[in-house]
């Protein structure tokens, strides 16, 4: 008895050959009956008996150093001209196999046209559901099957029926799901090697190998239904299936499409390559319009920020950004609370959890997640990180490092709350064969989910990484604002100390005029000049006549104020080219520059008298100063020229206060 693996359908036949193409091992039982050659009587029959010379020799040509042929031969039997087959051939073990299909020359043209119009249609769709829709409308058209449906797989390889086309009186699958034991791996893996798969008659009787071998033919086209495949299509009424594999982008399974019949249904070679052509298209316009779509909403979660950040003139805190963007994050995200984690500090928006739970939260993703992608759950409950925080509100969870600095990283967090979902499961793994009619009835069982949030999706995990890269620029750039704000304070600062010390190398503290050491340096400025360039200059020393008094009388404080108020009365009367200091105690200088003698002496009257006018709050005397007055001679000195001023308003004291003396030549030295 053969085993299942060289089992056979009966549309096409099967030749089993030596390694080197030449020899026929065995037939399929059908060989005789579809190809109309002679039977295989158990003598030597050779390749070219069969296919004629110039045929067999291009097989064993196309298959030198090659596994399958790059494509079917189409031949015509010697002296049968109407019966034309299509031919296969491929390298299994040490041997070659060889499928033949007849081919009926009808109808070809039609087929074009049914093709390149459908082409069209699928060229044209703008969503994934009108794509479909016209997939399976196209295929029913060209094969004729009861029912077309693309199922497409979910991460646990359930299948989801996305699209239909359907024959009269057929219950709809659309919606509905078949559990992943549905498509084991073995079946998923024959896809790999054969998109196509057709089963033409599910209860017609399995040809077998004339004579009887041990030849595995797993890789066969033409390969019978597996026993339990077999059983599966009978319990969904299943008698004629042709189905087709959707390649996704990344090379993995993205769904199949299934042809199904209640009857047994040939579908010819042309037929089923159209079908072919029609669902890569299909697929390649789905990928399209996925990237599309994808490129959009990335695109959108980008301008949410970089748009907003353009219209504000300077960087925004963390928290303005937050407050200000969190409904639109939310809405992109799908996602019922936001958080922007920045500094161990939380901004939320939203529905969050307890502070509690989320500093938590945030503290074991810092000490578990270590690279920079983004963390995520469905199911914050069952997740070891977060089963035992208290987030009752929480059912979902993304979680994107901002990568701030070496040591610390910023986390944005959405949360999205439970989405109870309703499956519908059309076949309930356990249930009781069905009669005769494609599908099961209608909803054999339905499964609420509980416990989790909706799924997050590739794209928003991307754009939620993207999102995450531009925030971290946009906090940084807030907070080198802030640096140089400080900076800029601590700069300012700075300067006004620097001020103050100024002011205190250069001025009095209780008068506000120049300071001893202030006017000393104006003095020898201006001795300088005056002895480059001739140009003279008097000094004018007073002291304030019997102060001692006014002290000892009234208080040191009304003192205070008498030095204040003559400060501010004389500097006040001075030109602006005249500086005036305190030398100390109750005594100033006047510095008058381009003064000689008479000038000198007359301001120095005129300050005499507009002090001696000078009212003083608590003071009913007034106040009066001694003036001695020094005009710059050549060869002065600071000195010199303070101690003959010193000594002209010592004079002044002795002559009765209140007066203004000159002081006398200096002594020339003699010769
Ligand atoms: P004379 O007419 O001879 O100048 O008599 P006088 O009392 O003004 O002279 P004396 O030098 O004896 O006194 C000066 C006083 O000025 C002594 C000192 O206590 C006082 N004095 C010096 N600096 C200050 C100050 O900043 N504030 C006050 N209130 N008093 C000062
Ligand atoms: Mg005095
Ligand atoms: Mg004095």
């Amino acid at each position: 008895m053969s085993n299942d693996h060289s089992l056979l359908q009966s549309f096409g036949a099967l030749l089993v050959l030596d390694a080197d193409s030449r020899r026929i091992l065995a037939v399929s039982t059908n060989f005789s009956r579809l190809t109309g050659i002679p039977s295989f009587a158990g003598g030597e029959l050779s390749l070219a008996c069969v296919l004629g010379k110039r045929l067999s020799q291009r097989v064993r040509r196309e298959l030198q150093g090659e596994q399958r042929l790059p494509g079917p031969l189409a031949f015509i039997r010697p002296k049968h001209s109407n019966v034309r087959f299509q031919l296969h051939a491929y390298r299994a073990d040490e041997q070659v196999i060889v499928e033949i299909e007849p081919l009926n020359a009808l109808g070809k043209r039609r087929l074009l046209g049914t093709v390149n119009e459908r082409l069209m249609h699928l060229a044209e769709a703008t969503h994934q559901e009108e794509l479909l829709d016209s997939l399976v409308n196209a295929i029913q058209q060209l094969t004729g099957h009861d029912r077309v449906t693309v199922c497409h797989f979910d991460s646990d390889w359930h299948g989801l029926m996305v699209a239909e086309a359907l024959g009269k009186n057929l219950p709809s699958l659309l919606g509905q799901r078949f559990p992943a034991s549905d498509f084991p791996v073995p079946l998923r893996q024959t896809y790999e090697i054969h998109p196509v798969r057709l089963i033409e008659d599910v209860n017609a009787p399995p040809e077998t190998l004339m004579p009887e071998r041990q030849t595995s033919l797993r890789g066969s086209f033409l390969r019978a239904p597996a026993p339990e495949r077999q059983r599966y299509l009978k319990r969904m009424g299943v008698r004629g299936s042709l189905s087709l594999a959707v390649q996704g982008d990344n090379a993995g399974l993205w769904g199949l499409v299934f042809c199904h019949s209640a009857s047994a249904h040939p579908v010819e070679p042309p037929v089923r390559d159209a079908v072919r052509t029609l669902v890569q298209m299909a697929t390649q316009r789905m990928l399209l319009l996925r990237a599309r779509q994808e490129a959009r909403y990335l695109q959108r979660v980008q301008d949410s920020l970089v748009l907003h950040t353009q219209e504000c003139n300077e960087p925004q805190s963390p928290q303005q950004i937050l407050y200000e963007q969190a409904a639109t994050w939310m809405k992109l995200f799908r996602a019922h609370g936001v958080v922007l984690w920045v500094n161990g500090g939380a901004y939320q928006a939203g529905v969050t959890p307890a502070p509690e739970a989320l500093s938590q939260f945030v503290l074991r993703l810092e000490r578990v997640h270590e690279h920079s992608g983004p963390w995520c759950t469905r199911e914050l409950a069952k997740e070891p990180l977060t089963c035992s925080l208290a987030m009752p509100d929480q059912c979902g969870a993304l979680a994107v490092p901002l990568p701030m600095n070496s040591t610390q990283r910023a986390w944005l967090i959405f949360f999205r709350p439970e989405q109870v979902e309703t499956l519908y499961w059309a076949m309930q793994p356990s249930s009781i064969p069905q009669p005769a009619v494609i599908a099961p009835p209608s909803v054999a069982w339905y499964e609420e989910v509980v416990g989790k949030s909706e799924a997050w999706q590739r794209v928003e995990r991307l754009a939620a990484v993207d999102l995450g890269e531009d925030l971290t620029l946009a906090i940084s750039a807030y907070e080198i604002r802030l640096l140089n704000m400080h900076l800029e304070r601590e700069r300012q600062a700075l300067a006004e100390a620097n001020q103050r010390l100024e002011r205190l190398a250069h001025f009095d503290p209780l008068t506000k005029v120049w300071n001893r050491y202030r006017i000393e340096e104006a003095i020898n400025a201006e001795l300088v000049a005056a002895s480059r360039y001739a140009a003279t200059f008097a000094l004018l020393l007073f002291d304030v006549d019997n102060f001692k008094q006014i002290n000892d009388t009234h208080g040191h404080s009304v003192g205070d104020d008498v030095l204040v108020a003559l400060a501010r009365l004389v500097e006040s009367s001075l030109r602006g080219c005249d500086h005036l200091g305190r030398w100390g105690g109750e005594e100033f200088i006047v510095l008058a520059t381009h003064s000689a003698a008479d000038a000198a002496v007359g301001l120095a009257e005129r300050l005499r008298m507009l002090v001696a006018e000078l009212r003083i709050e608590g003071l009913e005397q007034s106040v009066t100063v001694s003036i001695g007055v020094a005009v710059w001679q050549a060869g002065d000195s600071c000195k010199t020229l303070i101690s003959r001023a010193d000594d002209a308003m010592y004079r002044a004291k002795h002559g009765g206060r209140n007066r203004v003396e000159m002081a006398l030549e200096p002594m020339l030295p003699l010769h």
